[in-house]
């Protein structure tokens, strides 16, 4: 089922306060019409009631897929700050919908579930387009990491991160998004086949793949992002 709850909003164009239906969780085997707006970048998209001018709420909410296996948990993206807790919180959603002790047909869904973090639009449209296209997201990221190699002067940072965005042919499309990335840089090609090389050769990157991998936060920017959890206990 998917849920919506009307919620008062501070319109940031004019200040005044308007209503909006705010999504709490979303099921896309029911309203595939709702992934497909993420996917066009117009969910969650109101005109306010006083100025007319339309504006995107951040995301904040769960993401059920079984057809394709996919679950997310979708934060706000200033909320990526938080990601241990946000991860936790997640597990414990997870585990009470779909652990053993959610019933048998639930926890045997969940064993078909993928389950996942993501904080802000760019981060939960990729993993949406990933699948579609069926990039495997720890991969993605490990492409990511080789790209970064060859750009050390993009100012990388909390709330700049670097999303697959389009495929077309033999070529993935990548683009920044946030502060302090230059125009002209701000979007790039990379061949499939290098992804692929990735792919075929994921032995060698075990040690940042296992990282990726230990929660259901993969992104590569929690690499980036200390203190990790040792070092916050
Ligand atoms: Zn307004």
């Amino acid at each position: 089922m998917s849920l919506f709850s009307t919620t008062q909003v501070s319109c940031p164009h004019c200040g005044e306060t308007t209503s909006i239906e705010e999504v709490g969780s979303l099921n896309a085997d029911r309203r595939p019409d709702l992934r497909q707006q993420i996917l066009d970048d117009t969910f969650q998209t109101a005109a306010c009631s006083h100025c007319g001018e339309s504006f995107r709420l951040e995301p904040d909410f769960n993401y059920m897929d079984a057809g394709r296996g996919q679950w997310i948990a979708c934060y706000p993206g200033p909320r990526i700050l938080d990601h241990l807790e946000a991860a936790d919180e997640m597990g414990a959603v997870f585990e009470n919908n779909f652990g053993p002790g959610a019933g048998k047909a639930a926890h045997e869904l969940g064993q078909s579930l993928t389950g996942r973090v993501v904080f802000g639009w760019p981060a939960m449209r990729e993993k949406l387009l990933a699948h579609d296209l069926a990039i495997d997201d720890v991969a993605l990221e490990l492409l990511k990491l080789d790209i970064l190699r060859e750009l050390p002067e993009i100012p990388l940072g909390t709330g700049t991160e670097l999303r697959l965005v389009e495929a077309q042919g033999q070529d993935l499309t990548l683009a920044w998004f946030g502060p302090g990335v230059p125009d002209a840089e701000r979007v790039m090609d990379v061949e499939l086949a290098r992804y692929q090389d990735i792919v075929a050769h994921i032995d060698e990157w075990k040690d940042v793949a296992d990282e990726l991998r230990d929660s259901p936060f993969v992104d590569m920017q929690k690499l980036y992002m200390g203190p990790g959890r040792e070092a916050a206990a």
